[in-house]
């Protein structure tokens, strides 16, 4: 039997999975899908689940049944290219076939001392859990700060305020302004939006170091009881140590059908992956629709036709009552984005499921 291995079931190899199960995988062929939990977490609700908003229950997707697909849970540790073999935390080593890599980001601290020791993370389910805790103990009218004012930050800050209304919140950021990515105007909404529900949002702040209680920008302490790092994300460790071309962002460069160049046996789809786009849940699912219709034309002895990978735009949450949203260059911002949020985690939830 041929081992079509799936690293990570996250947006992208979930949806290479549901995919690859809509045509027909050769009956010599099984697909083996490698995960640390044996459910996909909805990465997009993490700030979710840390401001203790959602339940962690609600943000499980269950694995698909299916004869032709087999799971390994464990954690993966290496992978190495020449032997076509992963490796694992106390398991044996899987031989692969073909391989998709897709296990998604961690965080970026920059070189900042203290800030991976001292802050809290919400890229990796377990650590949301712990982020949770210790955002939950926080005592009454104590100071959390959120540091990185894009999307997740904003998203962090926003749903804390509705969890937690005694606490004071601050967003620290080194740019001018939150969302800086997005248009002035919807930043400036959602800059009025902190004002009237409490939360600070600084800009300018260069954070040099962070200690137990304290964040320093440059010379200045700003105390602090809990900090949460949202300031930038680059792949996850495994594919951070592997030896091949990557672009500024550490992402892997790929050919046309997002192979690994030097190793066509090797797909890389999502957070990992090179392409013309911001990381997103999104793009992790449209990239990894074109990589099963790419591997279905192989199959079939066909040449593949890969389309570019085009995406509807981005939806952001202010709690559960408002929020903001850029379609090409139409902002969103109010109880509409909002509601299109919920129905696009609604839809996710199906499909995926
Ligand atoms: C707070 C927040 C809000 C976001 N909001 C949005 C949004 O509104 N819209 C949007 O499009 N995107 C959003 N994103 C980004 C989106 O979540 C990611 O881009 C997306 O999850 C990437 O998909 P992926 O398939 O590459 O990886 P993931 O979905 O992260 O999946 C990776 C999988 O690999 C597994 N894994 C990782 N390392 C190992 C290992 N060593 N061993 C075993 N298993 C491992 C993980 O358990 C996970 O299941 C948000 C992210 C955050 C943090």
């Amino acid at each position: 039997m041929k081992n079509f291995v799936i690293l990570g079931g996250g947006y992208g190899g979930l949806t290479i999975i549901k995919e690859l199960l809509e045509g027909k995988i050769p009956s010599d062929t099984q697909i083996v899908l490698v995960d640390r939990s044996p459910f996909q977490g909805l990465k997009t609700e993490y700030y979710a689940l840390a401001a203790g908003t959602v339940s962690d229950y609600d943000l499980r997707i269950q694995f698909p049944v299916h004869e032709k697909v087999t799971y390994r849970y464990g954690e993966v540790t290496s992978i190495d290219l020449e032997q076509r073999q992963i490796e694992f935390e106390g398991q044996d080593p899987l031989e692969y076939d073909k391989l998709v890599i897709g296990l998604g980001c961690t965080d970026r601290f920059h070189n900042t001392p203290g800030a991976e020791e001292y802050s809290c993370t919400i890229q990796s389910f377990s650590k949301t859990r712990e982020t949770y805790l210790r955002l939950n103990e926080v005592k009454a009218y104590g100071h959390v700060h959120i540091v990185g004012g894009g999307l997740s930050g904003v998203e962090m800050a926003a749903e804390l305020r509705e969890s937690r209304p005694d606490l004071n919140i601050s967003i620290l950021d080194r740019g001018e302004r939150v969302l800086s990515a997005f248009p002035q105007r919807l930043s400036a909404y959602v800059h009025e939006w902190f004002n009237e529900h409490q939360v600070e949002t600084r800009g300018h702040v260069a954070i040099s170091r962070l200690e137990g209680n304290a964040i320093y920008n440059r010379d200045e302490e700003i105390l602090t009881d809990a900090v949460v790092w949202t300031a930038g994300i680059q792949p996850v460790k495994v594919v951070q140590d592997l030896d091949v071309t990557k672009d500024p962002q550490g992402r892997v460069v790929l050919n046309e059908y997002y192979q690994i160049p030097e190793y066509t046996d090797v797909y890389v789809v999502g957070d990992c992956a090179s392409v013309p786009y911001a990381p997103s849940g999104q793009a992790a699912e449209v990239q990894g629709e074109q990589i099963a219709h790419i591997q279905h034309a192989l199959w079939k002895g066909e040449k593949p036709n890969p389309q570019p990978l085009k995406l509807r735009g981005t939806l952001g949450a202010l709690g559960k009552k408002a929020g903001f949203g850029l379609m090409g260059k139409t902002s969103m911002m109010g109880r509409v984005p909002r509601i299109l949020k919920s129905g696009v985690l609604w839809m996710s939830k199906r499909h995926l499921g």
